[in-house]
């Protein structure tokens, strides 16, 4: 059984159409890498199976372990193990991570996680990422520098643990010495029973990750899939020399 089947998806936002007939499975243990130029749909196909509302399916189908989860709200869609890092972590002024990443892991697992062991956990997490541990009592993403809330980013991660992940450019912006943090973050968290979808224009996040196939999402389709060696075609010779028709915009 695949961890996730999406089949002939078409979906518009407002009322334009973005995705048009695209097809992608991934099993667990898998690691997919979606590439394609700006305005391709990449952030919106990982938001439609997220289940963002602004975004609308007009045909095909998204499954997750076998069930259909088009009907299914964002936070349900969370609790089946379905996780979305944004390009733009959002500041949460009130709230320090630690209790976020508290509540939104009962709130996930359904159980009320002990203490001493979310903390412990906790402090394991952000050594991993080389966040310092006065970060877990301040308020989430408030005053952040883009490197951390990204890392921020990747601790939600890491302590939600889901079946699949998807990290949506969270290495954009960032410096190598980050970048190179977050990477080891996302090779921490791969195992053999989870699957991650990897948007990225920036190869070095892939450099500790034993990269399975590559997509190239061109015109609301995936025009090719590959193995990694597709990466350093990309990098060398751009999207274009693909073909498909790079300069339909819709
Ligand atoms: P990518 O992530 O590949 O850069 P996106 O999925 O963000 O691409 O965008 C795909 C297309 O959808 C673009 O043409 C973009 O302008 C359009 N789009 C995305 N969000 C909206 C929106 N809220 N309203 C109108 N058009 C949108
Ligand atoms: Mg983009
Ligand atoms: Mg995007």
């Amino acid at each position: 059984e695949k961890l996730l089947a999406i089949h002939g998806l078409h979906a518009a936002v407002e009322g334009k159409e973005i995705l048009k007939g695209l097809n992608i499975e991934i099993n667990k243990g898998e690691v997919h890498v979606i590439m394609g130029p700006n305005g391709s749909g990449k952030s919106t196909l990982v938001n439609l199976i997220m289940g963002h509302p602004k975004y609308e399916i007009t045909a095909g189908s998204i499954a997750f372990e076998g069930e259909d989860i088009t009907a299914l709200k964002t936070f349900e869609r969370a609790r089946k193990g379905i996780f979305l890092s944004f390009q733009n972590p959002e500041e949460i002024p009130g709230i320090t991570v630690e209790n976020l990443l508290r509540t939104a892991k009962n709130a996930i697992t359904g159980e009320t996680i002990k203490i001493m062991a979310f903390k412990k956990e906790l402090k394991q997490a952000m050594e991993t990422l080389k966040i310092d541990n006065t970060y877990a009592a301040r308020h989430v993403n408030v005053g952040f520098s883009g490197g951390e809330k990204k890392r921020n980013e990747i601790l939600q991660m890491m302590m939600l643990n889901p079946q699949l992940a998807m990290l949506d450019e969270t290495d954009s912006g960032l410096d190598i010495d980050a970048v190179r943090i977050v990477s080891s973050g996302v090779k921490h968290f791969k195992n053999e029973q989870n699957a991650i979808l990897i948007i990225t224009h920036n190869t070095k996040i892939l450099e500790q990750l034993d990269v399975d196939y590559v997509h190239i999402l061109m015109n609301g389709k995936i025009l090719q899939t590959g193995d990694a060696s597709l990466i350093s075609q990309i990098n060398e010779n751009g999207f274009l020399h693909l073909g498909g028709d790079a300069l339909d915009s819709g």
